[in-house]
């Protein structure tokens, strides 16, 4: 009860961030009617759960935190264990609920500060005219399944020894970069540099093919009831503009979305939107103005 009471300000302010950007997803096909906006809102929250989140609340969520649940499962689950540090309960209830609605990608687009920074060292590369590397399509759809053996070794090994996995985590940058703001044993700082340095030429690198806790994320993802993000007949067939500017690459060929991968930045319910981008949308208004002149020539003939 003390703790709770003595970070109050934070959980507030957290809690007014989580209502606030339950609202906007809700509303997300309206928003995304609003691209500026929509940018604006989603660059001015990365900040916040960087700045806020991350470095001052400290509530970088962290794979330790699925294998401690899943020890104290076959252990006898104690809920006061949990309520030790009131952001990161708050943070896990809002993840694991909005799991079942939007899947991994609200929590991994908006809400995980590492991943803010990634997204922040890959406009920095941009800026900086880094060449951006696009990872072939059969090697990235291997790669994927990396992170998810590593989640599976980290699981395994708690069980074993909760001290070694705790240890192996560590393939986490998060508490080099966030807990000790990377004041650390040289190689920490080496490999979450490296790791942003690699995200300034692949979009989200550590995220797409290393982090276990967005593979366990992913995996409880598969429980999603919804599909929120509307696609259309020509998705894929033959569109790919989705697929070639998600810079995530969630969008397979055939125009289906890996909600598995993607991030829910929304860029592509932006493009379907966007009446001068879709491919869908100008087709149709092709097809309405060459309907209007053969009405125009029947009625002059
Ligand atoms: S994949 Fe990992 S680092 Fe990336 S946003 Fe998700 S939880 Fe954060
Ligand atoms: S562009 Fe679409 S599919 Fe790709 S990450 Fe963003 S919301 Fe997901």
């Amino acid at each position: 009860m003390s703790l709770w009471q003595e970070r109050w300000p934070q959980v507030t302010i957290l809690v007014a961030s989580l209502v606030v950007l339950t609202v906007f997803f809700a509303r997300q096909h309206h928003y995304s009617r609003y691209p500026k906006l929509l940018h604006r809102f989603r660059w001015g929250f990365l900040f916040f759960t960087l700045f806020f989140i991350g470095f001052y609340a400290q509530g970088q969520l962290s794979v330790v935190n699925i294998f401690t649940l899943l020890l104290s499962l076959y252990d006898g689950f104690e809920i006061g264990t949990f309520l030790l540090d009131p952001v990161i309960f708050i943070l896990w209830t809002f993840t694991f609920i909005t799991l079942f609605i939007w899947g991994r990608g609200l929590f991994c687009g908006w809400l995980c500060p590492f991943g803010a920074m990634q997204e922040m060292a890959s406009w920095l590369g941009k800026t900086l005219r880094v060449r951006q590397r696009k990872v072939p399509e059969a090697w990235h759809r291997r790669l994927i399944h990396l992170k998810y053996l590593i989640l599976v070794g980290l699981v395994g090994t708690s069980f074993h020894s909760l001290t070694l996995a705790e240890q192996l985590s560590e393939v986490e940058p998060f508490k080099t970069s966030l807990t000790l703001y990377f004041w650390r044993y040289w190689p920490f700082v080496v490999y979450a540099v490296g790791l942003l340095v690699a995200g300034m030429f692949v979009h989200k690198f550590f995220c797409r093919y290393l982090c276990p806790l967005g593979a366990g994320l992913a995996v409880l993802g598969k429980f999603r009831l919804f599909s929120w993000l509307e696609r259309v007949k020509l998705c894929g067939q033959p569109c790919q503009t989705c697929k070639n500017q998600c810079e995530i690459n969630a969008i397979r060929t055939d125009g289906r979305i890996d909600y598995n991968e993607c991030i829910q930045c929304l860029e592509c319910v932006v493009i379907l939107r966007d009446d001068t981008r879709c491919v869908d949308s100008l087709i149709q208004q092709k097809r309405q103005r060459r309907a209007r002149i053969q009405a125009v020539n029947v009625g002059v003939s």
